[in-house]
């Protein structure tokens, strides 16, 4: 096991109050993080999630607080943070209520969505407000780009910031380092994985001397000053002599003693019913393709000749023991019960009813419709709602991963998950995702996000476990400092799985505990219901793409896949796509999801604009569905509103989608307006002027009309659909049109939006 800072026992470090606001479990692992490596900077952090506000701590009383908090939905304080943020904002709180506090802060978002960081940002706004100070400035990390680019730095600072305002003047603790090392590669061209595995010199144990209250005894253990010490990095310089690659994927862990091989079959048997109906995912043929080729498998050169910086180690904490005893799978709850993200209403079991293509083969993608049936079950939704589908890995993904680890002969076997007894975790606990007893098989299939991108403390912890010089040299690389632009280039962005990373690195053999401290929990995936309950209450629709991905060296893809979620569904419901007569009941489980703002006007005279390209277009058809069915009760008197829907596909005759209904919309007057782009379409001779390729560019073709609706009707805007592209460029479009048709600056433009946006009157849906 690699060495780690250790405080010593029984030393009193000056305390801080730790706060995290968080939805999926970011804000609270970068909190978790911070309480691990405080005490190694002589700080003792309380760590504690906002919720607890009144109950664990009160920030009447705090000195010093660091916040981690991220945003979510339409710029909402995470659930676990509303309490905090409703004390924070009460009217009655003085200017000085805060005087007594100093805080850092750490906002968590999206700059793809409008409201970034909101909550992080109105959190700092209201401290500084009510007289709070800051003792280290505000940091806004963009989850768009890596929340890392800017959450490092921020770390990095945090802690002498901390020390500074606390009074810690020195290092108080051990450090590890390890000496500008030479790896030199065996005979057999391996390092000794068994021994440390960077051949990395003599590793330092170091006990500076303190010179505040805190001091520890002067003890200096074999210091080498010719190396550079840093408290919480390991620094590595480079130069090895680079060696065939060898591919070895032989298992050499024993399965435990199997007594009871029928208990072992029904485990197998768990899982059978999804194998057979999945379409399996494909490795790439070793021998046709050439594993080099891979953006992975390259140092690069400018990196070569210099030292690195790297994480520290973290430590371990967990042991994974097998048993030949039952497991219950079938009575095991999804995912340990952990609270679901977002959930208004509890895990219902739904029928499939139906499942149709909405695309022609040609397409580049396709869409599928999904209806379930709500019978049975108690879930009222309205237009605008969406719900999360509870998904499952590919049962072959997870057969590929189990095979890659060696550990396939324990995967059906019971797991009892402890924590390592002399652990130098703090706080350290089973992932609350993982049922203690479990299966393997049934964890990384039902509670693993085995797809996740290896983040660099994974990869820190990968090369450890790494026999072969070259490999472990790149794994340096990608995890170090220096090479955080090829970190998020070559793994970040190509959205490279745990699998693709062990592929490329196939001297990588670390022990499944590992992998399981780091894989974050699976999500289940949101749809926005595109049905209207009003016209059958009974049925809820929801449309998505189905997202398929072949294999491809050069991308980093080592094996073909298709979307975790969509691929899943298209699976399993590919008897009912292609009409067979016996089918057998097929449930899914869902969700029903929080939605605030983003539904249609009960008032139908209120005019609104409604965008959504691609499935974006999907709540629209819930919106136009209701519309249309509280219009055929108007009397004639009453007015009803302009209704715009700005659709865009590739091509008219390929994936239009909802083509008929919609046209039928226009035709019985729901719909005032249908703008279809196509973006992909030669338009004919005659209507060249006026094609359309993006949502955006209709919306400038009809700017004055739209101008109109915006300022003289005061129209409601909704749009759904991708966040990175085309939502702020939509909202881009509308600046345009109010400059061009109402005469207004750019800031005025902008403040115009802004203003809808404050007042709900312009809303997004909108999706990475
Ligand atoms: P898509 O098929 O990829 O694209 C639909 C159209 O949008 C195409 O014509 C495409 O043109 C065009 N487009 C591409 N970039 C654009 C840009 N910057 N501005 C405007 N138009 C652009 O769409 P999709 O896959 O359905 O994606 C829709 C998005 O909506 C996804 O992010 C999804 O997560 C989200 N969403 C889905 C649901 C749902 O319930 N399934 C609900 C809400 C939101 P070209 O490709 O020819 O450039």
């Amino acid at each position: 096991m690699p060495p780690t800072a250790t405080p010593k026992e029984n030393v009193q470090f000056p305390r801080f109050l730790l706060l995290y606001g968080s939805a999926t479990g970011q804000a609270q692992a970068i909190a978790e993080e911070i309480a691990e490596k405080a005490p190694a900077f002589g700080l003792s952090p309380h760590l504690l999630c906002l919720e607890m506000t009144g109950k664990r701590f009160n920030i009447e009383d705090e000195k010093c607080i660091v916040v981690i908090t991220s945003t979510t939905g339409d710029g909402d304080p995470p659930g676990n943070a509303e309490k905090f943020v409703r004390r924070l904002k009460k009217r009655t709180l003085g200017s000085d209520y805060l005087a007594h506090l100093h805080y850092a802060l750490l906002g968590l978002g999206d700059q793809n969505y409008s409201n970034f960081c909101r909550c992080g940002k109105d959190m700092d706004a209201r401290f500084l407000e009510l007289g709070a100070k800051q003792f280290y400035p505000t940091g806004f990390a963009d989850d768009g780009v890596g929340l890392e680019v800017v959450a490092e730095p921020w770390l990095e600072g945090l802690y002498p910031a901390l020390q500074k305002f606390l009074g810690v003047n020195s290092l108080t603790l051990l450090t590890e380092q390890v000496e500008a090392l030479s790896i030199v590669p065996s005979e057999s061209g391996d390092a000794n994985p068994a021994q440390n595995k960077l051949n990395s010199g003599k590793i330092f144990q170091t006990e500076a001397v303190s010179t505040n209250n805190n001091s520890l005894s002067t003890n200096n253990n074999s210091v080498d000053h010719s190396n550079e010490v840093k408290n919480h990095e390991v620094i590595i310089s480079n130069s090895f002599e680079s060696s065939p690659t060898k591919i070895d994927f032989t298992d050499d862990r024993k399965a435990a003693v199997i007594s009871d091989l029928s208990s072992l079959k029904q485990q197998k048997e768990f899982f059978d019913s999804a194998r057979t109906l999945e379409t399996p995912c494909r490795l790439l043929d070793i021998s046709t393709e050439d594993y080099n080729l891979s953006p992975l498998f390259f140092s690069d050169n400018n990196l070569l000749e210099k030292s690195l910086t790297v994480p520290v180690y973290p430590p371990d904490f967990l042991k994974a023991e097998f048993s030949a005893n039952n497991v219950k799978l079938q009575e095991l709850s999804h995912q340990n019960d952990l609270k679901l993200p977002c959930a208004a209403s509890s895990v219902l079991r739904v029928k499939v009813t139906d499942s149709r293509v909405l695309t022609h083969p040609d397409a580049l993608k396709k869409s599928l419709l999904v209806s379930l049936d709500l019978k049975e079950c108690d879930m009222d939704y309205r237009p605008g709602d969406s719900i999360s589908v509870i998904c499952y890995n590919s049962c072959s993904e997870v057969d590929m991963l189990l095979d890659r680890l060696g550990v396939s002969d324990s995967a059906d076997l019971c797991m009892t998950l402890t924590v390592i007894p002399d652990t130098k975790k703090r706080r350290a606990s089973v992932p609350a995702h993982i049922t203690p007893v479990t299966t393997l098989r049934h964890a990384l299939t039902t509670a693993c996000n085995i797809r996740e991108t290896p983040t660099k403390a994974l990869i820190r912890v990968l090369l450890e476990y790494t026999s072969q010089p070259k490999e472990i040299r790149r794994m340096q690389e990608l995890c170090s400092k220096e090479g955080a632009q090829i970190y998020t280039s070559v793994v970040r962005e190509k959205r490279v799985s745990l699998l693709d990373f062990l592929f490329a690195f196939p001297s990588c053999r670390p022990p499944l505990e590992r992998i399981l401290e780091h894989l974050p929990r699976l999500q289940p995936r949101p749809y926005s219901a595109c049905s209207c309950s009003q016209v059958d209450k009974d049925r809820l629709d929801f449309v998505f793409n189905v997202v398929d991905l072949p294999g491809r060296v050069q991308e980093a893809r080592y094996f073909h896949r298709r979307g975790v979620c969509t691929g899943w569904l298209d699976d399993i419901t590919n008897g009912i796509q292609a009409g067979e007569s016996e089918q057998p009941i097929i449930e899914i489980p869902i969700f029903l999801r929080t939605n605030q703002h983003f539904r249609p006007p009960s008032d139908l005279s209120q005019p609104l604009i409604m965008i959504g390209p691609g499935t974006g277009v999907a709540p629209f058809i819930g919106f136009l569905r209701e519309r249309q069915y509280y219009r055929q009760q108007m009397t004639q008197d009453e007015g009803y509103g302009e209704t715009w829907l700005v659709y865009g596909c590739r091509h008219s005759k390929r994936d239009f989608l909802f083509k008929e209904e919609l046209q039928q919309f226009e035709s019985d007057e729901t719909l005032s307006c249908l703008c279809v782009a196509l973006s992909r379409e030669e338009p004919l001779e005659d209507d060249k002027a006026l094609h359309c390729r993006y949502v955006q560019d209709y919306l400038r073709r009809l700017s004055s009309d739209v101008a109109q609706l915006l300022c003289d009707k005061d129209a409601l805007v909704y749009v759904c659909g991708d966040a990175t592209g085309m939502a702020k460029e939509v909202s881009q479009a509308f600046e345009y049109i109010l400059k061009q048709e109402k005469g207004l600056s750019d800031e005025d433009a902008n403040m115009f939006i802004m203003k809808k946006r404050i007042h709900k009157t312009y809303l997004e849906d909108v999706w990475t």
